[in-house]
């Protein structure tokens, strides 16, 4: 079977997703809208505006392009899978009704309600006062607005002091923060599972974690994530399989009885507690960055079996994984999260050991070379026999890549060494 690919996106996750795809004999053509100077090598560039629908559906009709992959959550929010649907083009990546479980999280706990998905139990407040009295009541819990805030809205409350301090500082975030969620404060490790999905059967891709924290020790602000390893070693095969049993399959069926078929990545953010893994979010895409170290991880062809989800025809079974492990270090720009700077050159990717893949991100070309564009710049991934020899390997291959101002985790993996056996 011939596939020409639209791949939408420009980030690192996409030129992780142009890298394996680009693998697959069933590939004849790659496009990447926009794309990034990483794609480029791989694909085509093309320009095109990536969460506008009607644009990419005319565009992916006039290339006839057999399947569109969409990377982002905004393409998905926008509706590029309806307008793709409309036009008859399979895509991966839901439909807007779909990625609402990312979008909102009183849609995605409504979700995980019905379908009996463990998740911490919550309330939703709109009255301040009555918010603060629960939290002080609470003591420890965990104070969200719901809406736009994403990770931003979210304060972690360990005492009564921070809880009313949190209702107080949420609420003071003004519309976004008038609605708030009050959550049980959950603890445990806290790992990423993600799910290919055609609607009605699913395949687990391997366990990952990612780093949130920009600093080492999990300390500092949040970010997009700093750097991601897999296999995660907290929970075994059966384990996992019991995840899909109990988060993945009941989601999609809730979501396929409302009329929503979800075809595309079911991600979910867990933490594994002492109770057994709950679910903290819904994500409609794939992880960044731990995409780009799954891919890496994944054993077999990804074209086959993006193209099986977007027509609904997967056929349900465990992946076939690379032995060992792989890690994922992301070096970011001056001032990341908050206000990275751009333009700075990039040095040193030529001299990257063969053994490590460098995957761009926020990164443009300019004059020859390629230059800082984004907070999070580039990831440098490596696969071992096992973690220890894949972070010596990312970390080996670190030391080669320079641009001014970069900052990077040295701790990327870190839990997943204490974990091993
Ligand atoms: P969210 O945007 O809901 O994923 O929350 C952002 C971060 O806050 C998560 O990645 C967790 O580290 C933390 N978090 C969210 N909900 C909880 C919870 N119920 N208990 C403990 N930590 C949480």
């Amino acid at each position: 079977m011939d596939v020409k690919v639209l791949l939408l996106g420009s980030g690192g996750r996409e030129h992780a997703l142009a890298w394996k795809l680009s693998q697959s004999p069933m590939l004849t053509q790659l496009l990447c809208g926009p794309g990034n100077p990483g794609t480029a090598k791989l694909g085509t560039n093309v320009a095109l505006r990536a969460d506008a629908p009607e644009e990419v559906a005319a565009f992916a009709k006039r290339e006839a392009v057999d399947l569109v992959v969409v990377g982002p959550e905004a393409p998905l929010v926008a509706g590029v899978a309806d307008a793709l649907a409309d036009a008859g083009i399979p895509c991966f990546g839901p439909v807007a009704a779909g990625a609402r479980i990312e979008g909102s999280k009183a849609f995605a706990k409504e979700i995980m309600a019905e379908a009996g998905v463990p998740t911490a139990a919550f309330q939703t407040f709109t009255d301040m006062a009555a918010a603060e009295a629960y939290a002080v009541a609470q003591g420890r819990i965990v104070v969200k607005a719901d809406g736009l805030a994403a990770g931003k809205g979210v304060i972690v409350a360990h005492d009564v002091e921070a809880a009313r301090a949190a209702v107080r500082a949420v609420g003071a975030m003004g519309v976004a923060g008038q609605t708030m969620v009050l959550e049980e404060l959950l603890e445990g490790e806290e790992v990423s599972a993600m799910a290919l999905c055609d609607g009605e059967r699913y395949a687990m891709l391997p366990l990952s974690q990612d780093h949130k924290r920009v600093g080492e020790g999990d300390t500092g602000p949040n970010t997009g994530g700093m750097g991601a390893y897999s296999p995660a070693p907290f929970l075994s095969a059966a384990q996992l399989a019991e995840v899909g049993e109990r988060v993945v399959a009941p989601t999609l069926a809730v979501l396929r009885r409302r009329g929503i078929p979800f075809r595309g990545v079911l991600y979910a953010g867990l933490m594994l507690t002492r109770g057994g893994p709950k679910v903290l979010e819904f994500n409609a895409r794939f992880g960044d960055p731990e995409t780009q170290v799954l891919m890496m991880q994944l054993g077999e062809d990804l074209l086959p079996l993006l193209d099986a989800c977007a027509r609904g025809a997967l056929v349900p079974r465990t992946l076939v994984s690379a032995l060992g492990a792989s890690v994922g270090v992301v070096l970011a720009a001056r001032g990341y999260p908050d206000a990275p700077e751009k333009g700075q050159r990039i040095e040193g990717l030529d001299a990257v050991p063969p053994d490590a893949t460098v995957f761009l991100a926020g990164a443009e070309a300019r004059d020859g070379g390629v230059v800082t564009a984004g907070g999070r710049v580039l990831t440098v991934c490596a696969r071992g026999e096992d973690l220890a020899q894949a972070r010596e390997r990312a970390y080996a291959a670190v030391a080669t890549v320079r641009f001014e101002g970069m900052h990077f985790r040295r701790d990327i993996g870190a839990r997943g060494m204490k974990a091993a056996p």
